[in-house]
């Protein structure tokens, strides 16, 4: 997409669709901690299911910047179906920057079309941003590899068909890294869902453990083709990953103002709307303030990941400033609410529970001020 009128008219889109079909239901189906069927459907018909991917399989083709806003307005009302189709283009990309020519044919436009969904595996009972920590090993068997193994934490577990597998083809390997490879894992005999596990927040999106028994995989299978490059691939999804995250961040942080913005010119106290009262507003202003600059520092990261620059310190700055910026707008826009914020029969609840979610996904909030560290020491090197 090149042309600002056509980004226009899908935002323009999603935004009715969030107002219409999300809105109405979005605190029934995340008490109920139930799967929305029907939205996945229609998000399908939108296309969101392939909205990185290149036109050429199918995909919408979206610049990251594009997307971005998609996630920032439908994370303002419900940030946690935005996982369902996040999730899913990690899957997408994985393939589409690193696969064979076969494997994106193969994979890609059913991917696109939301025909097979699915999402990223990497984290384990024991190793999450120690990723070349994972146990899960593949042994090559003939044509095949012979998976084994636990995942945790994945997102679209249960309900999705397919998964890009992070496992170890050397667990001697060192460095570590390079005994790692990345496969492409549908559902079959021998890939089991343990349990579906239960969260303070990010609800009606499933979110599981994988059991993975003697799961046998033509070695067609195995990303790029190449054993050991399975860290590399990971990483290098990583930025736009972040990117993702922080959309979602910024997206919190507008729809917490929101309805702080709103409550806080009805809500009447000594005779006056609560907005009129200074304590309220310098609340309010550090609150826009917020959600404008994290809403800016992701669109940057963004614009630079469409130049095609290398952009771990943009998008590391905006997943962390973004993500801190969801939790306190969230926060504070419940102590605006008073005793109403904590009512589950108000929004704002919801948004506080989604999100430090945001803190801990594609790397820690600890992590991100790391890498954004080295990088800025790397940049700035002592003439
Ligand atoms: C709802 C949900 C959905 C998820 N979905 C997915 C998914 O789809 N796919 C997937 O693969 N994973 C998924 N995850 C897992 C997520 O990516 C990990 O939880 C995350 O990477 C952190 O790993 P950990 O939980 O093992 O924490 P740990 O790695 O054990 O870290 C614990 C603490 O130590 C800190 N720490 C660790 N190492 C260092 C260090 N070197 N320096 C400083 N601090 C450090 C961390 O910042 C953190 O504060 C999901 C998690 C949740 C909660």
């Amino acid at each position: 997409m090149n042309d600002t009128g056509d980004e226009a008219q899908l935002l323009d889109m999603i935004e009715r669709w969030t107002e219409r079909e999300l809105k109405p239901i979005v605190r029934e189906y995340d008490h109920a901690d139930r799967y929305p069927d029907h939205i996945v459907e229609q998000m399908k018909e939108l296309g969101l299911f392939g909205a990185t991917v290149s036109t050429e399989y199918g995909g919408l083709g979206l610049p990251a910047s594009t997307y971005a806003k998609i996630v920032m307005t439908i994370s303002s009302v419900w940030m946690s179906i935005t996982g369902i189709f996040n999730s899913h283009l990690m899957l997408a990309l994985a393939i589409e920057k690193f696969g064979t020519p076969e494997q994106k044919k193969q994979w890609l436009p059913k991917i696109a079309s939301g025909e097979i969904r699915g999402g990223l595996a990497l984290t384990e009972p024991d190793a999450g941003t120690d990723l070349q920590g994972i146990r899960m090993t593949a042994r090559r068997d003939g044509d095949d590899y012979v998976i084994n193994g636990t995942k945790m934490w994945i997102t679209n577990g249960a309900e999705g068909s397919c998964f890009a597998m992070l496992v170890k083809t050397n667990p001697e390997a060192n460095p570590r890294h390079s005994g790692l490879s990345l496969f492409i894992t549908p559902k079959k005999e021998g890939f089991t869902v343990g349990r579906k596990l239960k969260k303070l927040g990010y609800k009606a999106i499933d979110t599981a453990e994988l059991v993975f028994e003697n799961y046998r995989v033509p070695k067609d299978n195995l990303i790029g083709g190449i054993e050991g490059q399975g860290f590399y691939q990971t990483t290098g999804g990583l930025e736009l990953g972040r990117i993702n995250v922080a959309a979602r961040g910024v997206g919190i942080a507008e729809g917490a103002l929101r309805l702080a913005t709103q409550y806080a010119q009805v809500r009447k106290t000594f005779g006056k709307p609560i907005c009129e009262h200074q304590a309220i507003q310098l609340k309010l202003g550090e609150m826009a303030t917020r959600a404008r600059a994290a809403r800016l520092l992701t669109l940057d990261a963004a614009a630079s990941f469409d130049r095609g620059e290398r952009c771990d310190m943009e998008a590391g700055m905006a997943k962390y400033f973004a993500s801190e910026a969801a939790l306190e707008n969230s926060i504070e826009g419940m102590r605006i609410h008073g005793a109403y914020g904590y009512s589950q029969e108000y929004d704002i609840e919801r948004l506080y529970r989604d999100a430090p979610l945001t803190c801990i996904g594609e790397g820690t909030n600890e992590m991100q001020r790391i890498i954004i560290s080295k990088n800025w020491i790397k940049r700035n090197p002592v003439a």
